[in-house]
């Protein structure tokens, strides 16, 4: 088997990264990019799943941080979001622990409703540990039960260090990499499959299956084969972006901050050299240099470079493979940087294809009707989770937030919600990404407070649920006091080399 990929962004490297590692040396894998051309070059946090990719390389977790001159992330902490002056932290790993059949959560909601209850995040480590600046990965002598256990951790990095990275690391693996400008994309006029692409040099790169990674141009995917494009924006209003990196004023903090603004919100991402802002805004509600002003004027440090604008409709790609073209990254749909999961769908992606790529250059269509229904489905999950975010609202400040507050939401959203503040009952569906913990962090965080809880609750005596609550609550605090800073891990585990940012 041939394989090519167009593109050498995250989602190149990545792709060529794990194929190279997963296949055997039958096959060869060449990867065509452009340096002329570039690559987005955002994309710096990520979502927990990310280590597992990692550990598929081999890589080595302080080496990649190092290199990467990444710092670690314990969540997301959200303010303005539901009400301005509001904070909460949307989290990873677990919230204090189930007893019986009941989630946690429920015992907190009984718990909250007769006012015995704190705020949600004080019975999760990693809230409480990202709040007060700590990190350490979950020791290995410890069972999941503790909460040391159950700290789950994801990373921030610099978008170019780590393709950088992976390159090093594909090109080792025997991945051939092609400098140059696709001019032409050449398909066998009887099927339509591509067969190859033809560079500005006349060079002729040709294939049994190309993997679109050519970002939001969508080459092959859009360009060749006309997947279409299904635009998601009456519920996620955001188009554009501007990013910013600045300086570092202080010791990396182990979560990502999004702030609400007044048309959209804005990224704090902290690195070891440097820190990685944003405004991810709507064009119908503010003009790029009212947005470049908001977002100059909320740096912690002095800028570093002016801003880079971005333009993007969020949504997928109606097909994100079609023949023997497999779109990956931007090329196959994008969803704004709000939870993180871009690159968290390229790796997924990958996987997929890994279970059903096809043993010759024909692929039949069971394996590409089924790769698309889990694209989707995977997307339309996530989507809803960032829907949730924005509609989630009592803000009615200015007319973006007017505008969100009020939209109409997706049904399969709707009934999320519904259920969840009747008696803050939750069912994660099949195996879509965010679980019951995120779910309900962010739902409560917005402000949807459940009306009732569920019954099972009620086998715990009054008496005892406040003690049961504040043990936990007690628990999480002294362990959370064990645990190093995140300044300290860094520099004791994965310190990267000093650099100019
Ligand atoms: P690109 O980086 O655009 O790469 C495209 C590649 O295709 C380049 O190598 C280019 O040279 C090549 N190419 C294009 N045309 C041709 C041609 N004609 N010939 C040859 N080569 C060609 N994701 C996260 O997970 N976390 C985040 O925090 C996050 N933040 C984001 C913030 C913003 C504002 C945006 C827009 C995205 C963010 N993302 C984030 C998404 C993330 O940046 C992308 O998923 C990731 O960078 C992958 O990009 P890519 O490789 O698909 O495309």
């Amino acid at each position: 088997m041939n394989i090519v990929i167009v593109g050498g962004g995250t989602a190149g490297w990545m792709a060529a990264s794990a194929l190279s590692r997963a296949l055997n040396r039958h096959t060869t894998i060449r990867l065509v990019e452009s340096d002329e051309i570039g690559i987005v070059g955002v994309g710096e946090a990520t979502v927990p799943h990310i280590k597992a990719f990692n550990q598929m390389l081999g890589l080595n977790e302080a080496q990649f941080v190092s290199r990467t001159q990444g710092s670690f992330k314990l969540g997301i902490e959200f303010r303005d979001w539901g009400r301005l002056g509001d904070s909460y932290v949307h989290g990873f790993g677990t919230m204090g622990h189930d007893v019986g059949l009941a989630s946690f959560h429920q015992y907190w909601i009984k718990g909250r409703l007769r006012g015995q209850a704190s705020d949600l995040l004080d019975y999760s480590v990693n809230t409480v540990a990202a709040m007060r600046g700590k990190f350490m990965p979950a020791p290995v002598d410890v069972p999941a039960s503790n909460p040391l256990g159950s700290i789950a951790y994801a990373y921030h990095f610099d978008a170019a260090l780590y393709a950088r990275f992976l390159r090093e690391y594909a090109e080792q693996r025997g991945v051939k990499r092609i400098e140059g400008k696709v001019r032409e994309v050449v398909t066998n006029p009887e099927n339509g499959y591509v067969t190859a692409v033809r560079l500005e040099n006349g060079e002729s790169v040709s294939g049994d299956l190309f993997i679109d990674c050519t970002g939001f141009r969508g080459l092959l995917i859009e360009g060749t084969c006309e997947a279409g494009y299904e635009d998601w924006k009456q519920w996620l209003p955001c188009d554009r972006a501007l990013a910013v990196p600045c300086a570092k004023v202080a010791p990396p903090t182990p979560y990502t901050r999004s702030t609400a603004r007044g048309a959209g919100w804005q990224w704090r991402i902290p690195l070891q050299h440097r820190t990685g802002n944003g405004y991810v805004y709507s064009s119908d509600f503010i003009s790029d240099d009212e947005a470049a002003s908001v977002l100059l004027a909320n740096l912690d440090g002095a800028k570093l470079a002016d801003p880079k604008p971005l333009r993007f409709t969020t949504g997928i790609r109606r097909k994100a493979w079609v023949r023997n073209v497999v779109a990956l990254g931007l090329a196959s749909g994008f969803m704004e940087p709000l939870e993180s999961t871009s690159i968290h769908m390229i790796q997924s992606g990958i996987s997929r294809l890994l279970q059903l790529l096809p043993e010759s250059g024909h692929v039949d269509p069971l394996l590409i009707d089924r790769y698309n229904a889990q694209v989707r489905f995977e997307a339309e999950r996530i989507r809803d989770f960032l829907v949730l975010h924005y509609n989630a609202t009592s803000r009615n400040d200015t007319p973006f937030w007017d505008h969100c507050r009020t939209m109409a939401v997706p049904d399969t959203l709707k009934e999320y919600t519904d259920l969840f503040r009747h008696s803050g009952r939750f069912f994660r569906n099949a195996d879509e990404m965010f679980g019951l913990v995120s779910w309900v962090q962010v739902m409560v965080g917005q402000g949807i407070m459940p009306t009732g809880y569920d019954p099972l609750v009620d086998q715990m005596s009054d008496e005892d649920l406040p003690r049961f609550l504040a043990s936990i609550r007690d628990v999480v605090s002294k362990n959370v006091d064990l645990m190093p800073t995140h300044e300290q891990f860094i520099a004791r585990e994965c310190p990267a080399p000093q650099v100019a940012a």
